[in-house]
């Protein structure tokens, strides 16, 4: 406590910067401003006592008597010696503390009179426990500040006088000015300890939370060391080893392919962080291959890259016709889709599905649509897909995983906006790996086909720019959900006018091309095509078709190139020589009208086909029997045939019990190929009338339609196609339903022009104009 006495005595003042003298401390002062050099040569001259106050502010070289702290130290100046440099270095001792009482008027140095404040003798037990609180804090604070030395302690612990401990240890502390100073103005010993131990206690939390920084600063440190360490130790291994570049050279490559390419950023960050493991991963393990493997799949892939849209309709039309003969339909609605896209400007309409039998062009016709776009091409087939994960590709954490044909199609296109056809639609299956229909849904959708996730890939891919196409044999096998997306476009099968366009326009030229034949090496007369298409082909497309001319060109080559002939001249006489006997017989059409047998047409997925039905009534006990491989709808329509022939048997004039002692076996050959649906009921009825009643059939009929129980003749599908076979086996009439007379406008007229369509609603007709001959009256007789 500072007292208001004024008595006191003169002295010369030295202001400390940022430094305090305690009572009893000695310690060596420079002294370099004048005053401060003018005063200490005052106090030699006199008792070589001088007071020592400290500034408050450090940087203050000619500070005024605010600028000095009130209290300080009265010293004793042991030693002066002058440095080299002009500034002073003296040895004080200070000896009690004392207060200024005011300046006294020196221009040459500060002078003060000050009065002294003794310490007062304090023997107080309860500041000896005080003491020892100090000091245990002190060796506490010891212990976590390495500032002060443990020998120190020792000195410490020597003191006996309260207020001096009290100094000597604030004098080792890190402090600020500020508290020394107050520590100083404590006059009373007992506060002066309190205010001690509370600095001391302050200081402890600070230097515990220092502690503790620390240390996680140096486990970081330490961190970072060891692993830098640790690859180091690695390459020097993989060099030992012989593996000169190991994974770092790999991640290296990596990243330096990543660099070139334009990915967007959560791609790069994904890349960023698998080369970062890849590069702990020693050379050998199966591991780092799979990383590499997943960083090669994402780098592989068009995140970023486009082809031009080239959305000139007139030049599309004119690849379309370059391309394809026929199929006018087909084209025409891509055109308008074209056209469509060109006007709002993105290709996000209904996914288009191309219908038909196979060999009829619908992969290239899809390939025509990306050639006439500008737009690269690729193709997957779904035939047989089952699992999910073919679509959606598997987990990496598979062993052998790999991306689905998705992502598989569009790293082979290499641009985010291909042509993407997926062939086979309809042969999709689903068991218990999960439905790839459903997979299929989210690919072609366009609301979630911008974020297309793939198991393997993991990051979301946008296909919202890819135009989709599908192609399928039949409708009714694609689900239900898939069916709804798309807009389907038939393609029905060729005639046989339209085969020999193509083969001769497009087929022909082709292989030719393809078979490095010149124009003039190689003739084809165009009646040989028709034989060829005839005698050596069955089908609704003309896939087998350019097999065939491919045939015709391997052989000519062969012959030019061995230089049998120097060209070759192909008639319908030697086509034998090329490609062997004829393998089907033209014109199914038997040679002579028979009993029992009657042509039906069918319609499969691979196109119209004739369908041949056998009736041969036995000696027995009335049992039906079917065979050929008949689905259900097929035996229900035979089972209603014959209940109308029973019904109609006395109209007929069979015996009303002809059920009862014969058995009636209906077959339909070609029993390796299964047949169903309802179309074949008027063809078995015929055919069991024909046998029972020994009539015979005209050999040029075929026909199709639904049978009633009362015999009349209900609408069938696929008459197209069914009429194409019909006339491609050479018949002269078909007998079609009546409903179905609007199809005939679809029929192509070099069709109409060759076979004659007689519509029919009953069975009555149908049996008019299918039965030539008379009942042979003998005959129906035998069966009785
Ligand atoms: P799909 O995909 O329907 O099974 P493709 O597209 O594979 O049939 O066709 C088989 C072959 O027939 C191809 O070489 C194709 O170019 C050719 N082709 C099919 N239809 C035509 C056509 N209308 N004009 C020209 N070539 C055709």
């Amino acid at each position: 406590m500072v007292s208001k006495q004024t008595k006191g005595r003169r002295f010369p003042l030295l202001p400390l910067r940022g430094l305090l003298v305690y009572p009893s401390m000695v310690l060596h002062l420079d002294v370099g401003r004048e005053k401060s050099v003018k005063a200490l040569e005052k106090a030699m001259v006199e008792d070589n006592l001088i007071l020592l106050c400290s500034q408050s502010e450090v940087n203050i070289e000619e500070p005024g008597q605010d600028d000095i702290f009130r209290v300080g130290t009265v010293a004793n100046v042991r030693q002066m010696l002058k440095l080299p440099n002009g500034t002073i270095r003296v040895l004080v001792e200070g000896v009690e503390r004392a207060e200024i009482i005011h300046y006294t008027d020196n221009e040459e140095f500060y002078e003060v009179m000050a009065r002294e404040l003794p310490e007062q003798p304090d023997d107080d037990p309860e500041s000896d426990a005080l003491m020892r609180t100090v000091l245990s804090q002190f060796e506490h604070y010891i212990t976590l500040s390495k500032k002060v030395t443990p020998e120190t302690l020792a000195a410490v612990s020597d003191i006996e006088e309260p207020g001096r401990l009290a100094d000597v240890i604030t004098s080792h502390l890190v402090l600020k000015i500020k508290d020394k100073q107050e520590i100083l103005e404590t006059i009373d010993v007992r506060k002066r300890l309190e205010k001690l131990l509370d600095i001391l206690g302050n200081e402890r939390e600070v230097l515990e939370l220092e502690r503790k920084i620390n240390q996680r600063v140096k486990k970081q440190m330490e961190k970072t060391q060891k692993e830098y360490y640790l690859r180091e130790q690695m390459k020097a291994i993989q060099k030992e080893l012989g593996d000169k570049e190991g994974r770092a050279g790999e991640a290296e490559e990596l990243r330096a392919q990543a660099e070139e390419k334009d990915l967007p950023e959560r791609v790069k960050e994904k890349i960023d962080k698998e080369i970062d493991r890849l590069e702990k991963m020693p050379a050998s393990s199966a591991e780092g291959g799979v990383i590499r493997n997943y960083v090669e799949m994402l780098l592989s892939l068009p995140w970023n890259d486009w082809t031009e849209d080239d959305l000139d309709i007139a030049k599309a039309e004119q690849v379309l016709d370059e391309d394809h003969y026929g199929l006018d339909k087909p084209k025409e609605r891509v055109l308008e889709y074209l056209a469509v896209q060109k006007l709002v400007k993105s290709l996000k309409g209904p996914i288009l599905c191309l219908v038909g039998p196979p060999g009829v062009g619908k992969t290239s016709l899809a390939r025509s649509i990306a050639r006439s776009l500008n737009r690269k091409f690729v193709r997957i087939s779904l035939g047989g897909v089952r699992d999910e994960a073919e679509i959606r590709g598997h987990r990496r954490t598979y062993v052998g995983a790999m991306p689905g044909r998705i992502i598989q199609g569009m790293k082979t296109a290499g641009s985010l906006n291909p042509v993407f056809l997926l062939d086979e639609i309809d042969k999709m299956a689903s068991d218990f790996r999960g439905d790839p229909s459903a997979a299929l849904l989210e690919v072609l959708d366009p609301e979630q086909n911008n974020t297309f996730s793939d198991h393997f890939v993991e990051i979301p891919f946008d296909l919202s720019n890819v135009m989709f196409v599908t192609t399928a044999n039949a409708v009714h096998n694609i689900p239900r959900p898939l069916l709804d997306r798309m807009e389907m476009l038939y393609i029905p099968g060729y005639t046989e006018l339209e085969k020999l366009q193509i083969a001769s326009r497009y087929l022909l030229p082709k292989q030719k091309k393809n078979h490095g034949l010149e124009d003039g090496q190689l003739v084809i007369e165009e009646g040989t095509l028709l034989s060829v298409i005839r005698e050596y082909t069955r089908e609704s497309g003309v896939r087998n078709l350019e097999q065939q001319v491919a045939a015709l060109c391997r052989k000519a080559a062969k012959q030019i190139v061995s230089g049998e002939k120097e060209t070759v001249s192909i008639s319908p006489g030697d086509i034998k020589d090329y490609l062997g006997t004829a393998k089907y017989r033209y014109g199914m059409v038997e040679l002579e009208d028979q009993i029992g047998t009657v042509t039906g047409l069918a319609w499969t997925e691979v196109g119209g086909d004739t369908l041949l039905i056998e009736v041969t009534v036995l000696p027995g006990s009335g049992k039906l029997i079917l065979t050929g491989q008949l689905g259900d709808v097929m035996k229900e329509s035979a089972q209603a045939a014959f209940s109308y022939t029973r019904s109609k048997a006395e109209e007929f004039g069979i015996p009303s019990d002809f059920y009862e002692k014969n058995d009636i076996h209906i077959h339909i050959p070609e029993g390796a190929i299964p047949k169903d649906g309802p179309s074949a009921g008027i063809t078995i009825a015929t055919a069991l009338v024909s046998a029972l009643t020994k009539r015979q059939v005209s050999k040029d009929v075929a026909m199709t339609g639904e049978i009633t129980l009362r015999g009349r003749v209900l609408p069938i599908g696929g008459l197209k196609e069914k009429s194409l076979a019909a006339h491609r086996a050479g018949y002269k009439k078909i007998l079609l339903p009546k409903d179905n007379e609007r199809d005939l406008k679809e029929i192509p007229e070099s069709v109409k022009n060759d076979v004659e369509f007689v519509p029919v609603s009953h069975m009555d007709q149908v049996l008019h104009h299918a039965l030539v001959a008379k009942i042979a009256d003998q005959a129906v007789q035998s069966l009785q």
